[in-house]
């Protein structure tokens, strides 16, 4: 392998999560920095949604850990299919997933978390019924940082869990 294919080929992997074939956490970071200053330059809307698989330990040891890894890659396909083009999806880890949503209101933000959680309702799961909780939070041009954004999404995923799982909650940023 020539120097720039193996640079080429190690920047991808530093990128990639490898059970799912999505952006690592490390990208998404890199990712969600750039959007947040172009809606902050731009005054335009960002959105961001956390994904986390519902009672993913029962899973576990009910069907097998490889039973588990088989069906993180179907709920990562799902995300995929579901998001838009300009939408990016990463793996943020364990069973959690994120989706980063730029130009978009918490609106229609809203439409496309519970787009996609009917589509996880409704895929053909091998193994047993899955279902996500998801938390969505709109960034729009305030004086609120990344870290405002994250912990505010992260709250409304919480919010799902404790309500009953199997939803979207939107949080409000203080
Ligand atoms: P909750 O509905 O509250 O989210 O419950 P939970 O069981 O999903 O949450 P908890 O954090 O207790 O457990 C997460 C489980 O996800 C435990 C862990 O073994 C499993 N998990 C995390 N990463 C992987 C993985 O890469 N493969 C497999 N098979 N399981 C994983
Ligand atoms: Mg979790
Ligand atoms: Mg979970």
């Amino acid at each position: 392998m020539r120097l720039e294919e193996l640079n080429a080929s190690l920047f991808h992997d530093s990128q990639t999560d490898k059970l799912t074939g999505l952006s690592n956490r490390r990208h998404f970071d890199e990712l969600l920095a750039e959007e947040f200053a172009r809606a902050s330059r731009k005054d335009l809307p960002l959105s961001v949604m956390l994904i986390d698989v519902d009672h993913f330990k029962v899973f576990n040891d009910t069907f097998g850990h490889s039973a588990g890894d088989e069906t993180l890659r179907q709920v990562s396909r799902v995300l995929t299919e579901s998001k838009r083009s300009q939408d990016h999806v990463a793996r943020y880890g364990g069973e959690e997933f994120v989706v980063l949503l730029p130009n978009t209101s918490e609106e229609g933000a809203m439409i496309l978390a519970e787009r996609i959680r009917r589509a996880v309702q409704n895929s053909d799961w091998s193994f047993g019924q899955v279902t996500i909780s998801l938390g969505v939070c709109t960034f729009s041009g305030s004086n609120h940082t990344i870290g405002d954004l994250m912990v505010a999404t992260d709250e409304a995923l919480y919010a799902s869990k404790s309500s009953g799982r199997n939803r979207a909650t939107l949080a409000k940023l203080p």
